[in-house]
């Protein structure tokens, strides 16, 4: 992509409003534009992140058997007046009415939709076990929207609904989604520490929050150190195997959301030292909450032994668009945001010091072609801006690696790479440069 062509509207002024670094960053950076309270526009930047994010969290939903599907953001009432939820979940529920005074809402979760949806045609335990996810577009009229789209009122969510004939059933699909979703975080560069947490509206008994430590955190938390130091399961994860091993694994230190905290268990389970209390930004939530909606909503399985009971479910959700700002949170200096490789926006700003000057312009032209052609996703500054603003406005959009091409260098026979992270930097040829950054795709 060339910067003359892009859409990446850079913000001189901080915005007095934002209060945390990530929602200053991504405002400056033109990622996104607030349009209401908790409501953004998703300039092309944040789009692409944003993209990203989501293609790493449907390839680890995949690689764990879930199948994606999608549900529309719009929903009749009447679904949840069969659950009891419609009057339940209060004021955080966009209520709509259509031009036949008929009533909607625009979705804040989809759990009575896919009951509905896998009642009509699921009837024998012989099409389970099942695990349907969708990445859609969430409201919830937050009481409190803040940090930009950390606590957005619309926010882009993964949710996931496991349906089984029997608790054992649903007790795997929680294991998947767990395990499925510490390899998800890991790819994203992020330490999610899974942690027992309350169930909320959502209803049911078991379930965990995946916690990212952070100062800007909304929740406190108490966990083991000895937690953040745990390696995902990988990419090798044998699916079919002994899953219950590994969350067990993952579940005996003590790791506890305030609402389940226990100061006592605390500190009876975990050495002094290794006491951990801090702030956590939730990126993902799951449940297995049994018959909840199955019972209500009559979605019933015929067992091996010929009798129907209701369904057994699980809910699983990733906050795809709170991602953005809880790995800023994680990843950025004075300069900027630092992107990790995986979900960067372009892989490596090229920037050209005097566009016009015949050994600049060809030397970039054939760095862009070459980077493009690696599959290396160049951002080619290619404005006539001066080298010092060039200089900010990349440190400041984070792409992990810079290729910085001037006059002086190429006279000398040299161009230079810099690595945003270290801010090491390094002068060599063209060739040796390109060599380098195509391979390291
Ligand atoms: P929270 O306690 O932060 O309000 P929740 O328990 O209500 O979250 P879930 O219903 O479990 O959230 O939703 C799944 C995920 O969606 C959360 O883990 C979070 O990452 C994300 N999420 C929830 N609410 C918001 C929001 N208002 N803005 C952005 N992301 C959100
Ligand atoms: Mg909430």
């Amino acid at each position: 992509m060339r910067l003359s062509r892009f859409y990446m509207p850079v913000l001189k002024d901080i915005p007095s409003e934002a209060q945390i670094v990530s929602h200053r960053l991504m405002l400056r950076a033109g990622m996104v534009r607030q349009q209401g309270a908790g409501i953004y526009a998703w300039l092309p930047l944040g789009q692409r992140v944003l993209n990203k994010i989501a293609n790493i969290v449907r390839e680890e939903q995949n690689r764990a058997g879930a199948v994606e599907m999608l549900m529309p953001t719009i929903q009749q009432a009447d679904l949840w007046r069969e659950s009891g939820r419609y009057d339940d979940y209060g004021k955080e529920m966009l209520r709509i009415t259509d031009r036949h005074e008929r009533e909607m809402l625009y979705g804040p979760t989809n759990e009575e939709m896919i009951t509905e949806l896998v009642r009509a045609s699921v009837k024998s335990y012989r099409q389970l076990p099942l695990i349907l996810y969708h990445i859609q577009w969430k409201f919830r009229d937050e009481i409190r929207p803040r940090f930009g789209v950390m606590r957005g009122r619309e926010f882009l969510m993964k949710d996931a609904y496991s349906f089984d004939v029997d608790e054992a059933g649903a007790r795997r699909a929680y294991d998947k989604m767990f395990l499925a979703y510490l390899n998800t975080f890991a790819r994203m560069g992020l330490t999610a520490v899974p942690m027992r947490a309350d169930t909320g509206p959502i209803g049911g008994d078991l379930s965990h929050e995946f916690i990212i430590l952070a100062e800007t955190g909304e929740s406190q938390v108490f966990c083991d150190r000895d937690l953040l130091e745990l390696a995902p399961p990988g990419p090798d994860l044998d699916w079919d195997g002994d899953l219950r091993a590994l969350v067990a694994a993952r579940t005996a230190l003590y790791a506890a959301t305030e609402e389940m905290h226990d100061s006592a268990k605390f500190a009876a389970q975990t050495p002094k030292e290794r006491q951990v209390s801090a702030r956590g930004i939730e990126v993902g939530h799951i449940f297995y909450f049994g018959d909840k909606y199955s019972k209500a909503m009559q979605a019933m399985i015929t067992g091996p032994d010929g009798q129907d009971r209701p369904a057994q479910m699980g809910s699983y959700g990733i906050g795809v668009s709170r991602l953005i700002g809880a790995i800023i949170e994680a990843n950025h200096d004075e300069a900027g945001m630092i992107w990790p490789e995986a979900v960067a926006p372009f892989g490596i700003g090229l920037i050209n010091l005097r566009v016009g000057d015949s050994a600049c312009d060809s030397a970039c032209a054939q760095a862009y072609a070459a980077l493009t052609a690696a599959g290396r996703e160049p951002l080619y500054d290619d404005t006539a801006e001066r080298p010092g603003a060039k200089f900010s406005v990349m440190d400041l959009i984070g792409l992990p690696k810079q290729l910085i091409i001037g006059p002086k260098g190429l006279a000398a026979g040299t161009v230079e790479i810099k690595d945003r992270r270290s801010g090491e930097r390094e002068e060599l040829s063209l060739d040796a440069a390109l060599n380098r950054l195509c391979a390291n795709g």
